[in-house]
């Protein structure tokens, strides 16, 4: 019968909302222990200067060695963690190791530039009262100037949250970067810039790696208004050489993607930040 169905169905919507809360409620004990345990690595991906093909610095990218499904990406557990206040601390975490890290480089004296650190910040975490005084601590714990350390913000983000903006401004004026991530797939556009506390966009991968032309003059436009407000651009999930020349073409200052590098654990990524072009022996072919 019809009642007997509808009480089916709804019994099998509780079962599924009952193994989906308790799959949340084991991910986030678990979450709590990898915390605790230092189960969290960084691994690094070189930003490379689009002109000169020069590694400038890294994007810190988060994987949880997890005892039972190896090793996981953070879009495996970064979303349920965001339902919870265990983002705030995975991102104190993050900051406290990417900027610890660029603080041991420096004590190696391997480059002779000074590399950039890239962290990805969570909206909840950045509409937080807690994101000024995690910044603050771990620029003071390993001594890094604020000017290296880039704060990459996903334009999901509610940059009408009044507490977000604020944060925003007041990371601004202590000197660190701040970046909009996966630009152009939220809801920011060109016109809100000026008003926006950001000094860098990140194009997302779903532009830069077309090929359609309609995607290049997109690319050439962003680039364009980006300059003529004073950001710089950075190019996302560059896969290839000619993609790489075309958007040195499009006037991109930097970017990133398998191309260069793929993100990689600290001693690897080390290891690259000390050559002169990625990938070695590339330079040659992408300058123009
Ligand atoms: P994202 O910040 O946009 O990072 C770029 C993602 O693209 C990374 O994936 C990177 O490995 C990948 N990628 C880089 N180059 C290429 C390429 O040439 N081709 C392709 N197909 N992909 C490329 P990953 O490491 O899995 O990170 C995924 C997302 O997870 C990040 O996107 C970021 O939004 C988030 N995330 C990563 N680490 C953290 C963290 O510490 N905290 C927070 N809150 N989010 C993080
Ligand atoms: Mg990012
Ligand atoms: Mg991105
Ligand atoms: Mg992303």
């Amino acid at each position: 019968s019809a009642k007997a169905a509808g009480r089916g169905r709804v019994g099998i919507f509780d079962e599924a909302l009952r193994h989906s809360l308790d799959r949340r409620a084991l991910l986030e004990r678990e979450l709590e222990h990898a915390l605790a345990d230092e189960h969290f690595e960084l691994h690094y991906q070189p930003v490379v200067e689009m002109s000169t093909s020069r590694p400038i610095g890294f994007e810190a990218l988060i994987r949880w060695h997890h005892p039972v499904h190896g090793l996981l990406s953070p879009d495996e557990f970064i979303p349920v963690a965001e339902k919870s206040m265990l983002i705030n601390r995975i991102g104190r975490w993050t900051l406290h190791e990417a900027t610890a890290q660029l603080a041991r480089w420096d004590a190696e004296g391997a480059h002779p530039h000074p590399l950039t650190m890239a962290v990805n910040v969570s909206g909840r975490h950045l509409a937080s009262r807690d994101l000024v005084f995690d910044v603050r601590a771990a620029l003071d714990a390993s001594g890094i100037d604020p000017s290296r350390l880039v704060v990459e913000i996903t334009e999901t983000v509610l940059v009408d949250d009044p507490i977000a903006l604020d944060n925003m401004h007041t990371l601004r004026a202590m000197g660190v970067c701040m970046a909009i991530d996966d630009f152009g797939t939220g809801y920011t556009s060109i016109g809100q810039l000026p008003k926006l506390p950001v000094d860098m966009l990140k194009i997302d991968r779903s532009f830069t790696g077309s090929d359609e032309s309609a995607h290049h003059q997109l690319v050439r436009l962003i680039v364009e208004a980006a300059h003529a407000f004073g950001l710089t651009v950075v190019a996302e999930g560059i896969e290839g050489q000619a993609q790489a020349f075309a958007l040195h073409g499009l006037n991109v200052d930097t970017g990133q993607g398998f191309f260069f590098a793929r993100p990689q654990p600290a001693g690897r990524a080390r290891e690259l930040a000390t050559l002169d072009t990625l990938p070695p022996g590339a330079a040659a072919e992408i300058v123009a």
